[in-house]
């Protein structure tokens, strides 16, 4: 994973590297969830780092060691900026390597997309589900609350789906399910294995 460094003391707002991912996410709910969602997230993180003797540090840093809001925005920040990243409106596939490792691990790239939904559908309230590799370069699938992120696990996090309401609800209102299956269409693999 590309670590986020701070700039005197404070985080940038990610970037959106696209302007539009079609009928997958509107551009309504990005404009909501990127530009006012995630802007506070950064906005709190930036507020509450002054004095928290976590200044300088790279953002998974800051994750790791912050408890409170500072942990919530600061995963908050790293999630987002993960979740926009790897999605593109002309996606590329994955690789062979990527593809074998999945079956390795799973038994199938359908195996694997069918537990990470489900894991996704079924996590009560708010959160994140995640593919990470473990120290041993095993994969696993994970749910996390709120604003946690495998990396306080000792994972190295590779792919996220973000099943806060707020991720969905424009588009696809109650059902979360059918939000998780059409993100498939937009994943950008080489993104994802370039955090592997
Ligand atoms: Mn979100």
């Amino acid at each position: 994973m590309k670590d986020i460094m701070p700039i005197n003391g404070q985080f940038a707002m990610p970037a959106l590297p696209y302007g539009d991912l079609g009928t997958i996410i509107s551009h309504s709910t990005l404009e909501y969830h990127h530009g006012k969602h995630l802007k506070a997230y950064v906005d709190n993180l930036n507020k509450m780092l002054p004095g928290s003797g976590l200044e300088n540090m790279p953002l998974s840093a800051v994750v790791c060691k912050a408890e409170g809001g500072l942990f919530n925005n600061a995963g908050q920040v790293l999630n987002h900026a993960m979740y926009f990243e790897q999605f593109s409106p002309s996606p590329r596939p994955m690789s062979a390597k990527m593809t074998t490792l999945l079956e390795h691990n799973f038994g199938s790239v359908e195996a694997f997309k069918k537990e990470f939904e489900q894991k996704g559908a079924t996590l009560f309230g708010s959160g994140w589900v995640w593919l990470s590799a473990d120290p041993a370069g095993k994969l696993v699938i994970t749910q996390q609350r709120n604003a946690e992120n495998p990396v306080t696990d000792g994972l190295r996090p590779l792919l996220t789906f973000d099943v806060w309401e707020h991720a969905y609800y424009l588009d696809y209102q109650n059902r979360r399910a059918d939000y998780l299956t059409a993100l498939w269409q937009i994943v950008d693999w080489p993104i994802v294995e370039s955090r592997l």
